[in-house]
């Protein structure tokens, strides 16, 4: 029988900027589609974070929206990390995977403590990198989205960056790095939703979390025609 997947849905209220809740939406219809059984679960400040998630998502915030949960995810850390070292996959974009690292810096000066589950930091700044954007990655191909942020975030040595990108300002608009990834938890500040028009990286993020059950899964290719169109429209309108 094949397990059904828990995906945890993190603040949805609080971070949810540019259909960030999206990739909830394109992951749960995935499995739907192939009539796999899933389950999702919002979380929201004071709720409790399942044990049993495989999947966690995190959307973009304003610096204001993440003040408001920082302190509430800083007292989520040690579970956040304990499930992070234990595979659980994560995906967090922007303001979320900001806050996944150990710290973020607003332009004004004040600090909001991250969890350490990326080794990352990121520094406010007074410029927007704002943009159609594609990263080029090695495991799942070319993941098209969106930039909108002005934290630059430097990488540490125990993550690798998620992929590179050309037509992007990336992490941090010098290195051409995108995003961050240690074990099954990524980090990227691709919008859009990212995997509305990146569906091989949705599947591969399921296959991530199936692999951690033990469990082979044949995922049974669907239409992407239209995923893909739209993935080719926004690639060709990068900046
Ligand atoms: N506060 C962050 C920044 O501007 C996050 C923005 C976002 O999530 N889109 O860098």
């Amino acid at each position: 029988m094949t397990p059904r997947l828990t995906l945890v849905h993190l603040y949805p209220r609080e971070m949810n900027i540019y259909g960030d809740t999206g990739n909830v939406v394109v992951l749960r219809r995935r499995l739907q589609w192939r009539e796999l059984p899933v389950d999702v679960v919002p979380v929201s400040v004071g709720d409790p974070l399942p044990n049993d998630a495989d999947i966690l998502l995190g959307g973009g915030g304003q610096d204001a929206a993440q003040g408001e949960i920082g302190a509430d995810f800083a007292s989520r850390g040690a579970q956040l990390r304990a499930m992070a070292d234990d595979g659980v996959v994560m995906l967090t974009i922007c303001g979320s995977y900001q806050m996944l690292g150990h710290e973020f810096v607003t332009q004004e000066g004040r600090r909001i403590a991250g969890v350490g589950v990326l080794d990352v930091i990121t520094r406010g700044q007074s410029q927007r990198l704002i943009g159609n954007n594609y990263v080029d990655t090695v495991d799942a191909g070319r993941l098209v989205g969106y930039e909108n942020h002005s934290g630059l975030t430097e990488l540490g040595s125990r993550v690798r960056p998620l992929g590179s990108t050309l037509p992007g300002r990336g992490n941090n608009g010098h290195d051409q790095t995108e995003g961050a990834v240690r074990d099954n938890v990524i980090g990227t500040y691709l919008h859009g939703p990212v995997l509305a028009k990146s569906p091989r990286f949705a599947d591969d993020l399921l296959r991530r979390a199936y692999a951690r059950r033990g469990v082979a899964v044949d995922l049974e290719p669907l239409d992407d025609s239209l995923a893909d169109q739209a993935a080719r429209v926004a690639v060709s309108r990068s900046r």
